[in-house]
């Protein structure tokens, strides 16, 4: 392989030949080749797209109207020659491009681990054992085993399929999926016509089938087109989207708003240019929130870590806000409500229940009949339900330090070991069968079926599935003595009530022999023709946090309801076990169909738990939740269930278990595939919505609150309480510390207590609106009161200004510390105590403050003066007074609202 050589045209050659080209075998390769072929190849994975400069990065964040302002500022007050503000002004300009830049790697570095957390995996036969691989990892001449709603993982050379559907839109803008087969096509074909291949980055529309990796990372289709590789999402949402909007509006105002002050303060106040001039930035840099949207997508980012932290992975930033208005969960159950840890528990067949025994997948262990064991050779018909479901598998069971374990599905996992306990022959109890052909599994069909070939010679379809849908097909059964009988459907129907209503998940199995030499499996063979063998009960007990975050999320005002393909009675039991409102009312997937849509909006709302649901319906269930007004989130595994995952206001796709095609359809990926992540998701959401409005219910007031105090002054045509200078010293110190310190907030206590944020709720309401002004009104009166004071002790008016703006700077700790609990009291142990964060920013504001106050050389840039002790408690009093004023006004408006920041306005 070291030789170049032009590859063959792998879609032209017969799939045999493709083997041989990449010397490689339908087993697969061994693990020194692939190694050896990694090394040669690299690793399968597409070219970075070129990171943007960062000196272009830093540059761009220049690019904005404060900027320019200030950098005019600069220049008129050098002409001015008043090089202390220059040297200020420019110091302003040059920390907020720095920040800018900083919290913007900062943020990307959020999304770049997340991405690195939704590295796709991909089967692969290795030494003829299926394993799970990164899909990084494949290299030319592994054998990757795919489904319907796998993204292939590189370009393959098709050497099975059955039934292989794929949407190659990414390559070839063809919207419809394209159907293929192993059969080669012509050497000159187009690359949508090369029904031969799958191409690595389009996605598995239906079907199964095995592919020989031809071309791994940039030497595939897709890594030749570049381009379209550059999709970066941006850290943003719309309520983000909308504040930058806001502040950029904002700031317009505010400019026009400076630019009249300056013409009022030249021409009617009479005032010295230079001074006005000033005056009117230092106006501008306190009323504009510039760091406002960089702290919010700051915010963002640590609520994207946080989540991630909970095993829950954001897909689209948007939906972060979404996940805290959540007012409805529909959950999977198998896996998500319950462990999918499966074990066998019990058969049945035509007369006979046997029970098993047996420790997670270990293949060991008795299958009993009244007590006592039960051996093969009494009972044979245990050999046929070894054989159905062992054979009808898609599963392997592997040990492992821990114990046995499965690659695969849990249940074909539990159903293998079923075999292996009745065989006792271990892990593999047939390998002297041989699979010719399969009908996968579907959530629709809800069966699966396979035909293999004995050394022997013998010939078998095995059959298993859903019990509607295996006895539908069945045209007899097996009686209690061996021979066959009629199929008596009331008496296996009873059966299934029985096991389902302990919660099992019940598995029919039919087998049917065929005759020497069938080589191919249709539904034509099954339907009528097959014999029903008998039951299996399988275990999968809840989990015990879904449990408990069940009850949280009823708690928090959130409805819980289960959407399974299981039967009605396993659905009912385990809905009981896990703690689910209105658990004895089931809808099935046909009663969902007799309803029209305004029925259906009605029991959608009323019922908790639907069964024997099929992918549509989940679709039609969301649609109809929504459609009440409610805001859904809603778990999916499957291709099918992408639409619904689509529509769902917070689309929630399996990690595990899920999908590529699920997984791109949702906003959110569960690592885990647990629903208690779910509810941590939900309230991370919240804690990220309240951090969002902590940040802005703190800068807002902030900046009214020091923009006053100069537009008062100028009006008043007296000299500034704060001089200019300082003013823009505040807003630097405080812009990088106080106002950041909130995005690290963590939840308030009681979060999941309240109800859901209604939708749509507007942020900027009349309860913040009054915050700002009752804010900036007390700021305003402390600063002025506290000039006054000075001024009439006779100090000097550089003290006064100084003590003023320590005032200033006091005033905004301690709102900070009101801002950190909005929905409760702030005069609480542990609000008091704080985080670390909020203590490092105070700590850091204070060092700041004693270093211009009292350190010589900032005394003459800043033209403060040293402040005695006493002034100085005295600040910290005025501090104190302004808490304990806004305080008491929270807690009279908390008596008459519910508790909740604003009035709540329903
Ligand atoms: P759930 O919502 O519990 O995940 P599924 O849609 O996966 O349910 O499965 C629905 C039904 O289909 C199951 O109750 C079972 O009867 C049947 N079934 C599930 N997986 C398989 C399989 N691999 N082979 C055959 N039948 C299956
Ligand atoms: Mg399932």
């Amino acid at each position: 392989m070291t030789e170049r050589r032009t590859p063959p045209l792998y879609h032209a050659i017969c799939a045999e030949d493709a083997l041989q080209a990449l010397t490689s075998k339908k087993e697969g390769l061994g693990a020194d080749e692939v190694v050896r072929r990694r090394d040669e190849c690299g690793l399968n994975r597409l070219p970075e797209p070129p990171k943007p400069n960062p000196v272009l990065r830093f540059l761009s964040h220049f690019h904005n109207v404060l900027i320019y302002v200030l950098i005019a500022s600069a220049v008129v007050t050098a002409a001015l020659q008043h090089w202390v503000d220059t040297g200020v002004i420019l110091a302003v300009v040059i920390a907020n491009a720095v920040i800018g830049f900083i919290q913007e790697g900062r943020a990307e570095q959020a999304m770049d681990a997340i991405r690195g957390m939704l590295a796709p995996r991909s089967a692969v036969l290795r030494d003829g054992l299926r394993v799970s691989v990164d899909a990084a990892d494949l290299v030319p001449g592994d054998i990757v085993l795919i489904e319907a709603g796998d993204r292939v993982p590189a370009d393959l050379r098709l050497i099975q399929s059955r039934g292989l559907r794929a949407e190659e839109a990414i390559l070839t803008g063809e919207s419809v999926p394209v159907e293929k087969d192993v059969a080669p096509v012509a050497e000159n074909a187009a690359l949508g016509d090369r029904t031969s291949m799958l191409f690595s980055g389009t996605l598995v529309a239906a079907g199964a089938g095995r592919g020989l990796v031809v071309a791994t990372g940039a030497v595939t289709q897709i890594g030749q087109i570049s381009g379209m590789l550059g999709k970066v999402e941006t850290l943003t949402t719309p309520l983000v989207a909308q504040i930058d909007h806001f502040a950029r509006w904002l700031t317009v105002f505010i400019l026009i708003v400076a630019a009249s002050l300056l013409v009022y303060g030249y021409f009617v106040g009479h005032m010295p240019f230079p001074d006005l001039f000033i005056a009117v930035v230092g106006l501008s840099v306190a009323a504009i929130p510039e760091g406002l949207p960089a702290v919010l997508t700051i915010t963002l980012a640590v609520g994207v870590r946080a989540m991630a932290q909970r095993n829950v992975i954001v897909r689209r930033l948007p939906a972060i806000e979404t996940l805290g208005s959540v007012s409805v969960i529909c959950s999977d159950k198998t896996g998500t409500l319950t462990r999918n840890e499966m074990m066998v528990a019990s058969l049945a067949d035509a007369g006979r229940v046997y029970s098993v025994d047996g420790n997670g997948y270990a293949p060991e262990g008795a299958v009993r009949w009244n007590e006592a064991d039960a051996h093969p050779d009494e009972h044979a018909v245990l050999l046929e339900f070894a054989r159905a479901a062992g054979l009808c598998n898609d599963a392997m069971l592997e040990t492992h330090e821990a114990g046995w374990r499965v690659e695969g599905d849990p249940m074909e996992g539990a159903l293998m070991a079923l075999a292996g306990k009745i065989t006792r022959a271990g892990k593999a109890p047939f390998h002297q069968w041989t699979r010719i052909d399969a009908i996968p599994f579907d959530a629709v069909h809800r069966y699966m079926a396979t035909l293999h070939h004995e050394d022997a010679g013998l010939s078998r379809i095995h059959v298993k599935g859903a019990p509607e849908a295996v006895l539908a097909l069945c045209g007899n059964q097996r009686a209690a003595h061996g021979g066959v009988e009629p199929l008596d459907v009331v008496y296996w129907n009873d059966k299934v009530e029985d096991l389902a209503g302990e919660g099992h998940r019940v598995i029919a199995v039919a087998v049917r022999n065929m005759s020497e030499g069938h080589r191919d499996l249709t539904t034509v063979d099954l339907k009528g023709q097959i014999t029903f063998i008998g039951l299996i009960g399988l275990i999968d007990p809840p989990r015990a946090e879904a449990i408990a975050a069940v009850a949280e999320c009823h708690q928090a005002g959130i409805r819980v309801k289960m959407i399974t393909g299981d039967h009605a009675a396993t659905a009912r039991a385990i809905a009981g076990m896990i703690g689910l409102k209105n658990h004895d009312r089931v809808l099935t997937g046909a009663d969902l169909e007799a309803m029209d849509d305004a029925v259906l909006a009605e029991a959608a709302v009323q019922t908790d738990i639907f069964a024997r649901t099929s992918p549509a319906h989940k679709l039609r269930l969301v649609t109809a939740l929504q459609a009440r007004g409610l805001t859904v989130a809603m778990t999916g595994d499957g291709v099918n269930d992408a639409p619904a995952l689509k529509r769902a206001d917070a689309g929630i796709a399996m990690g595990q278990k899920g999908s590529e095609a699920a997984k791109e359809a949702a906003e959110f990926v569960l690592v885990d595939d647990n629903f208690a992540s779910i509810a941590a998701a939900v309230h991370e959401g919240r804690t990220v919505y309240d951090n969002i409005k902590k940040v802005i219910s703190w800068t807002l007031p902030t900046n009214a609150g020091e923009a006053m105090t100069i537009i008062v002054a100028l009006f008043a045509g007296m000299a500034l309480p704060v001089t200019a200078v300082q003013i823009l010293w505040v807003n630097l110190i405080t812009a990088v510390t106080l106002g950041l310190a909130l995005a690290f907030e963590p939840s308030e206590p009681g979060t999941m207590l309240r109800p859901p944020r209604p939708r749509n709720e507007p942020l900027l309401k009349g309860g913040l609106i009054w915050h700002i002004v009752f804010v900036s009104m007390l700021f305003l009166t402390a600063v002025f009161g506290m000039y006054f004071y000075a001024i009439d002790r006779g100090y000097s008016e550089a003290l006064a200004q100084t003590i003023a703006m320590n005032t200033l700077v006091v005033l905004e700790i301690f709102h900070l510390f009101f801002i950190r609990n909005i929905y409760s009291t702030s005069l609480t142990w542990a609000a008091a105590t704080g985080t670390r964060v909020v203590w490092l920013s105070v700590i850091s504001v204070t060092a700041a403050q004693f270093a211009i106050t009292y350190l010589p050389p900032l005394q003459t840039i800043f033209g403060t003066q040293a402040v005695s002790w006493r002034d100085g408690l005295l600040i910290v009093a005025v501090g104190a007074v302004f808490f304990a004023l806004i305080e008491t006004e929270k807690r009279m408006r908390l008596i008459f609202s519910a508790p909740n920041w604003h009035p709540r306005g329903r």
